[in-house]
């Protein structure tokens, strides 16, 4: 069992392409997260509903990249 955060798979081209599409999607993530803070702040419901609907669908993202990593690792398992 490897749960490090970064699984080093010998020169995977889909490994290090499903990793770089989770972690746009993270950082898409942290940065709505702090645009919202913003907007609370301000007090800005037009704005937060917006970013509410957002962040809904880049948290749906983020787990779809983070299956489709789980996915794809579980076929490296040596047979
Ligand atoms: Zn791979």
């Amino acid at each position: 069992m490897s749960t490090q955060m970064m699984p080093a798979q010998e020169n995977c081209a889909e490994c290090d392409r499903l990793w770089e599409i989770y972690t746009q999607a993270v950082m898409a993530h942290v940065k709505i997260v702090s645009r919202r803070h913003k907007a609370a702040l301000q007090d800005d419901s037009a704005v937060l509903d917006e970013i509410e609907a957002i962040e809904a669908g880049l948290a749906q993202q983020q787990m779809k990249a983070r299956r489709a990593i789980d996915d794809h690792e579980a076929e490296h398992e040596p047979v």
